[in-house]
Order: C-alpha cells, then structure tokens, then sequence
C-alpha cells in the first residue's frame, strides 16, 4: 500500500480535500480523504508526507503526435519571421517533411526518440496519453508507426492510447481519391483486425480532408468497430464542428473556428472538445477556440499539448493549463478539470484515470506549491516534485530518488 498524506490541498478535481490524503492497494486508489482518517485506517502503509504540498491527479494529454522522425524547429523560426502555416507547407515543410524524415527512419529510431519525449511528458506530469501515427501517409510507413506505438506502450510508464491518422495529410504519390480508397478499403480493416489502434482520426480542413472524406474515413472505421476523432477547425470554419456531432465522435479537437450551430450540436451529441492552446499559439494566428461559448452550450472541454514536431514543440500538461485560462478565460478549476477528468473522457478512459476516485489507476502529482492556484499563478517553472503512476514512484525531482 501507499499512502500519501498531510497534503495542504488535494484536489480530485471535482473536489479539494484541506489536509488531505489518498491511499492505495497496489495500482488502484482506495481512499480519498482526511489525512488523520487515512494514517489510522492505514498504519502499516508506505508514506509519503506531502506537508505544505499540492496533490492532483495525474495529466491526461488527449492529444499528441508522438511518434516522428526530425527536427522542424527551422520553421518555427520561419514562422516568428511571419510565414503561415500554408506558407511553409508549400515551401516543403510542415507535415510532408515529417513525413519524409519519419519513413526514413527506423523503428527503433522512432522509439527511442518517443520514448525520450514521453520522459521529459513524465516530468511535467502527463500520466496518461494518448499518440496519433499520421507522419507515414503510405501503409507501410503508417505500420511502422503503429508497431511503434505498441512498443512505446510496453516501455514507457505512461498509460496511452493509440490513434491511427493516416487521413493527417495527402501521400504526394498517388491521388487524393486514391488515397481514401486505400485508407476505407485497405488499411482500416487491417487495423480492426490487428486492433493495433483505439481510435480513427482525420485532419478535415481548408486544403485536406473534406467533409465528404472526412465521413467516409469515419463510418468506414466505425463501422470496423474504432471509435471516432476528428481534427477539425483549425484553419478555417469548414463545419467541422457539426460533422463531428453526426459523425458521432468521442472527441473534436483544435476547433479554432467552430461556429455557434455546430457547438449546439456537439453539446446535443455529447462530443468532447479537445481545445490545444499551444497550437493556437503556435500558428500566431491572433485566434483562439471559442471555449467560453463551448462550455455556456454545455459541451465538455478538455485541454491538450497537440505536441508535435511543427506547430506545437511542447511536451507541458502545466504549459497547456496555465495557457487555458489565460487565452480561453477558463477558471482555475475548469482548466484542470479539462487537463484531467475531460482529458480522460476524450479518449474513453475515464473509468481508469482522470480524477483522484476510490476504483480508478492510483495515478497522482505532488507539487511544491500550497494551493493549486500557484499552479497558474506561478507562470512557466515546473514545480513538480513528485510523479506517482499506478502506485508506483515514477518520477522524482531528485534524481538520486529515480
Ligand atoms: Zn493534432
């Protein structure tokens, strides 16, 4: 048993707990509660003292591109230049040249590289992920990275959930028409059959998948039996917000462009918005998804790192909050609720983790900090110092404790 006690705040997060405690039997979390409750309900368990300290539930990140080979900070300083993300897309860079860097490399090289990434995630307090392939755009390629992702799930200490994106962008050797086919007719079945991902996902916008494409894809793998995502809105207001509410989706994300009606629809449809504030950023467009009018219209926001290797080079959970609140005016609370909890729904684990709950994975974070509004208060420092996942210590600050 573990037993952390003698916390200033723990915070499920639908709840904080003053003085708080959680204990656990092996990986699974048995009580939340009162410090002087657990340390007489649970003499005999290993202790760590929190005193003075800030208990959370471990960062779900719903959405990130994990696994790729290269390097594309060169466009960033592009972009701080003033070039768009169409601009350097068409002057060979976004994800094409990813997508050349990553069939070049092998799959060990792809691991070891995700593998490192997923570290430096840990020390920010990502327990749980979720990664997308989308970088191989041909079935070979697009394996590869599964099997990567299958391999990152036996070595990293993450729990994570894989996504199959071959729909990130078009292959520049066949058609576009082609490439739908190949992605309904060929690769999809093998996915279902090797269950190798969780979930479908396609970039629907401005210049990639329409809408029609978009729907194809997506019943084609529902119908093969993988849940639905959809990137959607993110360069312009293509529907993306209402396709993804009759396509059924578990979650939409980016949604920078989402119009009122669609948002109505994905409330009605129960479709949870994957917002990633890094990217928006990012792409210094100046706009920023509507959350405010997500959350009025009662549709559930969650809160990523779309961490990638273009738009959003950024692996912090702490990162992403402390953005939420400050880009999308969500509250303090609303923002780790969307870190955690709403993170979990979007890519349906919010049985296992997501909140500190008697039943679910014993996955929690130990800030030094008192009280959970210095985690965005205390802009850009990581003050993480202790990472627990599955009941485990996982991470330490002090290294001689790893
Ligand atoms: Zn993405």
């Amino acid at each position: 048993m573990i037993l952390v006690h003698s916390a200033s705040q723990v915070v499920t997060p639908l709840h904080v707990v003053d003085n708080g405690a959680v204990a656990a039997e092996d990986d699974k979390i048995v009580f939340v509660g009162s410090t002087s409750e657990a340390l007489s309900s649970f003499p005999n368990a290993e202790k760590i003292n929190a005193s003075g300290k800030l208990v959370l539930p471990g960062f779900v990140d719903a959405h990130t591109h994990s696994i790729f080979g290269g390097d594309r900070s060169n466009e960033f300083l592009m972009r701080l230049r003033g070039a768009t993300y169409q601009e350097i897309a068409a002057s060979g860079g976004g994800i094409l040249s990813t997508m050349r860097a990553t069939r070049n490399a092998s799959e060990q090289e792809l691991l070891q590289t995700a593998a490192a990434n997923l570290q430096i995630m840990l020390a920010h307090g990502t327990t749980t992920l979720e990664v997308k392939t989308g970088y191989g755009l041909s079935w070979d390629s697009e394996s590869k990275l599964l099997n990567v992702a299958q391999q990152l799930k036996q070595v990293a200490t993450q729990d994570i959930a894989v996504t199959f994106l071959a729909a990130h962008d078009f292959p520049p050797e066949k058609s576009r028409d082609a490439y739908v086919k190949e992605i309904c007719h060929e690769m999809l079945p093998k996915v279902a059959l090797e269950k190798s991902a969780d979930f479908c996902d396609v970039f629907c916008d401005q210049g990639y998948y329409t809408n029609e494409q978009t729907s194809a894809i997506s019943l084609r793998a529902a119908e093969l039996g993988l849940k639905i995502k959809v990137h959607v809105d993110e360069l312009a207001d293509v529907n993306g917000a209402a396709l993804a509410a009759e396509l059924g989706a578990i979650s939409a994300d980016h949604l920078i462009f989402a119009n009122n009606d669609g948002i109505k629809k994905m409330a009605d449809a129960g479709v949870t918005a994957v917002l990633l504030p890094g990217t928006s950023i990012g792409l210094k467009s100046g706009r920023h998804a509507p959350a405010r009018t997500m959350i009025e219209n009662g549709v559930r926001v969650a809160v990523a790192t779309d961490f990638n290797p273009g738009t959003c080079y950024c692996h912090s959970m702490q990162f992403v909050l402390q953005l939420s609140a400050l880009l999308y005016k969500l509250t303090a609370e609303e923002a780790l609720a969307a870190a955690t909890l709403n993170g979990a729904r979007a890519i349906g684990m919010q049985d296992q983790v997501g909140s500190l709950e008697p039943g679910k994975l014993m996955d929690c974070l130990i800030f030094d900090l008192p009280h959970y509004g210095h985690l965005f208060y205390n802009l850009g420092v990581n003050r993480l110092e202790t990472v627990v996942k599955r009941g485990k210590i996982a991470w330490n600050k002090n290294p001689k404790l790893n």
